[in-house]
């Protein structure tokens, strides 16, 4: 990597951008601003993660959908909250070969609008509810900020979003805890520490009664939000008349939740857990967990070669993803430096000393260190070093995010943590909007919410240092992407 670690705290964007690059994640040249291309090795991450969540939706009696990309203007303006908050950044189809459509078509930015009106079909009776349905596919935002790959893109491509329908207010409030639980089993699987924050009424999702948005830490300190929970309570069941007949005979509006996530989950995995030399892959996730390098020697009477070829024979066996790169052509030197930039979380090398002595050297991503370690005991010592670097990559991100949470209760305090390293600033805050969007200008920075469970948000005897008013709740600000 040009780009190296003391500066990349200060200029982390031109370090993740030359990694999305020279790691093999996404193409950037693609002549649509703010669309770029999978690559292989991308894509193949993309997927573990996927495989992940579609597992945790199946585990908790989610069905997945396929609904199309495009929605009638007529279906999109049903919600008013809803199409003031996207009408903004959406893209319109206005013809169809030369001729204008009577009802223009809007490309998807989210799906409400496209599924309600049948979810008004398909749920019918108390006995169809819970109802969750989830889907993975392209969304498309006309963003005007600043585009970055897997961040702020205009399609996202790999969107995923859950919608659900309940009884009642206390079964969607349900189904949000649920979704907190699926999204931490996530993050574990990630190794990404995150903190939830409930939504300022002013920031809420377009159409939502409230809002839980999850965060991770930056290196260079803003907060990047990475998953989305809402409830609608009845406001879109009422817009698209999605009612159902109670075990009286009554009729009821349901009550609904989404859950969104997005290829973002790669961005704060190259960020958080990235380096000097490249990519750190969670081991969950690496395409390849163990790549097994051989360096023969001229004139060696051993074949260094097929005692590699034996090692990843046996990694795989016990299930272990293992890739034995043989190329002749390169040089060991540069396969170590190909495979530390795409992250591969171990490196194993044999050379005739180790093909004599029956062991092997196996060198950790993460921490950069070399071992030696008998043949014999080599699938035992992979299988403990994997658990090793996913609790090793957890504890280093979780120093970092906490280190750069800051409880303080003035706005001189507060804006020195932004002029400095910056990170997130707990402040006591009145809960008035007027006073908390007066704070987000004088700090120049987000209110991302106030902690989430409620509990943690009390806050009793401090003054809100805006106001000067009794502070009812801890509020928090970050600079964010
Ligand atoms: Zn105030």
């Amino acid at each position: 990597m040009k780009v190296k670690r003391e500066k990349w705290q200060k200029e982390f964007s031109e370090w993740y951008n030359e990694l999305i690059e020279t790691a093999g994640i996404q193409d950037k040249r693609y002549p649509v601003k703010g669309m770029n291309i999978w690559l292989p090795y991308g894509l193949k991450i993309m997927r573990k993660i996927e495989r992940f969540i579609h597992d945790e939706m199946e585990r908790t009696n989610h069905e997945e959908v396929l609904f199309p990309a495009l929605i009638p203007e007529t279906e999109f303006q049903k919600e008013a909250e809803h199409i003031a908050g996207f009408e903004g950044e959406v893209y319109w189809i206005t013809h169809a070969g030369l001729n204008p459509l009577e009802i223009k078509l809007l490309l998807r930015p989210t799906s409400e609008t496209a599924m309600y009106s049948m979810f008004s079909l398909w749920i019918r009776n108390h006995a169809d509810l819970p109802f969750k349905v989830y889907q993975i596919v392209n969304v498309y935002r006309y963003e005007t900020k600043h585009t970055r790959p897997l961040i702020r893109v205009r399609e996202i491509s790999r969107f995923f979003e859950a919608h659900t329908a309940h009884r009642d207010f206390e079964d969607a409030e349900r189904q949000i805890r649920e979704d907190l639980e699926i999204f931490d089993r996530l993050a574990k699987f990630l190794a990404l520490p995150y903190i939830v924050s409930k939504r300022p009424d002013w920031d809420k999702f377009p159409g939502a009664f409230y809002s839980l948005g999850a965060e991770v830490m930056m290196p260079d300190g803003r907060t990047l939000q990475i998953g989305t929970m809402h409830n609608y309570k009845q406001n879109f069941a009422k817009a698209y008349n999605i009612k159902y007949e109670t075990e009286t005979g009554d009729h009821e509006y349901a009550h609904q939740t989404t859950f969104g996530m997005s290829e973002r989950l790669l961005a704060a995995v190259m960020a958080i857990h990235g380096d000097d030399n490249g990519l750190v892959l969670p081991p969950t996730i690496a395409p390849i967990q163990v790549v097994v390098v051989p360096i023969p020697k001229k004139d060696s009477p051993y074949d260094v070669v097929a005692y590699a070829r034996g090692i990843v024979e046996e990694l795989k066996n016990a299930g272990i993803r293992a890739h034995l790169d043989d190329r002749d052509e390169i040089r060991p030197g540069r396969k170590f430096y190909e495979w530390e930039l795409k992250g591969v979380p171990l490196r194993i090398e044999v050379g005739p000393r180790d093909v004599e002595g029956g062991k092997a050297v196996i060198a950790r991503r993460d921490t950069l260190e070399k071992s030696v370690i008998e043949r014999e005991k080599l699938v035992d010592a992979v299988r403990e070093l994997i658990d090793a670097i996913m609790e090793n990559l957890y504890n280093r991100a979780k120093e970092f995010l906490e280190s750069h949470i800051k409880r303080v209760d003035s706005l001189e305090e507060a804006k020195k943590v932004f002029e400095g390293r910056r990170g997130i600033v707990e402040i006591p805050w009145c809960g008035e909007e007027s006073c908390g969007l007066e704070m987000e200008e004088v700090l120049d920075a987000k209110m991302l919410g106030t902690p989430y469970p409620e509990e943690k948000a009390k806050i009793e005897g401090k003054k809100c240092p805006h106001c000067g008013r009794e502070a009812k709740f801890i509020a928090r600000f970050a600079r964010t992407y």
